[in-house]
C-alpha cells in the first residue's frame, strides 16, 4: 500500500491504528483493542487490551456522559489489574440508565511497574437504543433556532406530524414569552408506551412521557392513531418544559412554582381546549379555583380536580402574558432562577405577591374574590415539595396515550387507570429516579385529558 493511501486510511479513521503515536514515545504500551460494548439499557462495558513490556499496577477509566448540568464533570473508576485486559462494566440498575441518544466519552489512564503513566486517546460512543430500526427527520423553526431531531419507527406520517407540532410549539412559545430553545433536541418517539418504559431502567409503571432536560432529550410512547391529537399536545408540552427549565433553571438552585411550569407548558401546546375552557368556565361560575398558593407545589393526582388544576394554571400564565407581556415573564423566570422565593420573585417583577396575583386575575376573568388571610406564611421555593431540586437533569413522566396502557407487562388490576382527566403532574419528586448521584427528576404529567377527548 503507497503511504500517502495508508495515511489518508488513518487520518479518516478507516483503519484503526494499533497503536497511539501520542504516547508510543512516553512507553513501550501498544493498545490493541480500546472498545466499549453497549447493552441498552443495562450496561456499557468497557475493555482495554495492551500489548505490554511491563506489568500494569493500576488502571483508571474516566467518562464522561454529554450533557449540559451544573456538574458534568466526568467520573473516574479505579479499575482491578489483572494481567493486561483491562475492563470494567458501568450496570445501570443502581443510577439509572441516560437516555438513547446519550453521548458518553471516555479515556484510560494506565500505569506500569516503571511508573510510567500513560492515557489513551479519548473515544466516544452513543447510547443508542438498537431494538429498533430508526428513522429520523429534522427541523427548525423559522427563527433560526437550533435543531429539532425526531426519531421514531412506526407510522409512515408519525414523524412529520410530531415535528410539525413541535415547530409549532417552539413558535409559540418563542412568540409569545420571546424565550428560545437553546441546543439540539432529540426526541425519541415509541411506538407505545411499554417500549419507551422499556428503554428506562427507573420510570414508573404509568410513564408515557419523559423529558431529560440535562440531555435535551424527550421520550414519548406514540401510538400512531394518536399522533394528531394526544401525540402532537404532547410533544408541545414537554418541548415547552425542555426550553423553560433551559432558560430558568440555574445552577443556583433556582425553581419554579408548579402553576407556572405547567401553565406555561399548557399554554404551548395551542390554543385551549375544550375542556381547559370548561375548567375555567366552570370554576368562575361555581367558584372553585384552588388558592394560587397552593398550586405552587403538587397537584392533585387525577381526575376532575387534576384536570382543574393544570386548566388554572393555564389561565393564570395566559393573564400575565396578556397583561403584562413577555419581557415580564422573563424577568420573572430569572428571578426564579436566581433561587428568589415564589412571593419575592413575583413581588420584584410585577408588585404583587401569589395573593395579588391572585387577586387581579380574579377580577380579570370574572371570578369571585376570595378572601385572603392577611399575613399568609410565606412559601420559600425550597419548601415546596414539587420545587425542581438542586440543579441537574429533571425529566418529566407523563402519563401514556388514553389507549396505549401495557396488556402484557403489567396485570391489569395493577396498571394505572390512565382514567378520564386523570392528572399525574406534579406528584412530587419520584426519588428512585436519582440520577448518577447528581440530578432528580421532578414528576408532572401532560394534560392527559387533551388525548382522551
Ligand atoms: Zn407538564
Amino acid at each position: 500500500m503507497k503511504l500517502p493511501l495508508l495515511l489518508f486510511l488513518l487520518l479518516n479513521g478507516l483503519i484503526t491504528p494499533l497503536f497511539s503515536f501520542s504516547w508510543l514515545a512516553q512507553s513501550e504500551l501498544v493498545i490493541i483493542k480500546d472498545e466499549a460494548i453497549v447493552d441498552f439499557p443495562e450496561t456499557v462495558t468497557f475493555r482495554l487490551e495492551l500489548d505490554v513490556e511491563e506489568p500494569i499496577v493500576e488502571a483508571t477509566l474516566i467518562y464522561h456522559l454529554g450533557r449540559e448540568g451544573c456538574l458534568a464533570a466526568g467520573t473516574q473508576v479505579p479499575v482491578e489489574v489483572k494481567g493486561s485486559n483491562l475492563e470494567w462494566t458501568w450496570v445501570m440498575s443502581r443510577s439509572g440508565n441516560p437516555p438513547p441518544g446519550a453521548k458518553m466519552s471516555w479515556h484510560w489512564e494506565v500505569t506500569d511497574a516503571s511508573g510510567n503513566t500513560i492515557t489513551t486517546p479519548g473515544k466516544e460512543l452513543t447510547f443508542a437504543d438498537d431494538r429498533f430500526e430508526w428513522r429520523t427527520i429534522e427541523g427548525k423553526d423559522p427563527r433560526h433556532s437550533a435543531p429539532i431531531r425526531l426519531h421514531w419507527y412506526e407510522g409512515e406520517e408519525v414523524g412529520p406530524i410530531l415535528l410539525e407540532a413541535a415547530v409549532a410549539g417552539l413558535e409559540r412559545l418563542q412568540q409569545d414569552t420571546g424565550i428560545e430553545l437553546q441546543g439540539e433536541v432529540e426526541f425519541f418517539i415509541y411506538a407505545d408506551s411499554a417500549d419507551m418504559r422499556e428503554a428506562l431502567l427507573y420510570v414508573q409503571d404509568w410513564a408515557g412521557g419523559i423529558a431529560f432536560t440535562d440531555y435535551n432529550t424527550i421520550l414519548i410512547g406514540v401510538p400512531p392513531h394518536l399522533a394528531e391529537t394526544w401525540g402532537s399536545s404532547t410533544v408541545r408540552h414537554e418541548l415547552a418544559h425542555l426550553v423553560i427549565n433551559q432558560f430558568s433553571l440555574s445552577c443556583l438552585g433556582g425553581s419554579l412554582p408548579n402553576w407556572l411550569s405547567e401553565g406555561l407548558a399548557v399554554y404551548a401546546e395551542g390554543e385551549p381546549d375544550g375542556q381547559t375552557l370548561k375548567d375555567i368556565e366552570e370554576g368562575v361560575e361555581e367558584d372553585s379555583f384552588q388558592p394560587v398558593r397552593s398550586l405552587n407545589g403538587s397537584f392533585p393526582a387525577q381526575g376532575e380536580a387534576a384536570s382543574a388544576a393544570y386548566s388554572q394554571s393555564y389561565s393564570l400564565v395566559d393573564y400575565l402574558l396578556d397583561s403584562y407581556g413577555q419581557e415580564k415573564m422573563q424577568e420573572l423566570l430569572l428571578a426564579l432562577a436566581g433561587a428568589a422565593g415564589y412571593d419575592a420573585a413575583l413581588e420584584q417583577v410585577y408588585g404583587f405577591n401569589a395573593d395579588g396575583l391572585e387577586t387581579a386575575w380574579r377580577r380579570e376573568i370574572g371570578a369571585p374574590l376570595r378572601q385572603i388571610p392577611p399575613t399568609p406564611t410565606p412559601i420559600l421555593a425550597a419548601n415546596v415539595p414539587t420545587a425542581v431540586p438542586l440543579n441537574a437533569a429533571q425529566s418529566w413522566p407523563t402519563p401514556p396515550a388514553p389507549d396505549a396502557i401495557p396488556v402484557t407487562s403489567a396485570p391489569v388490576d395493577s396498571a394505572p387507570d390512565p382514567g378520564r382527566n386523570s392528572g399525574i403532574c406534579g406528584l412530587g419528586l419520584a426519588p428512585f429516579l436519582l440520577f448518577i448521584g447528581l440530578s432528580t427528576m421532578a414528576i408532572t404529567r401532560n394534560k392527559s385529558k387533551k388525548g382522551l377527548e
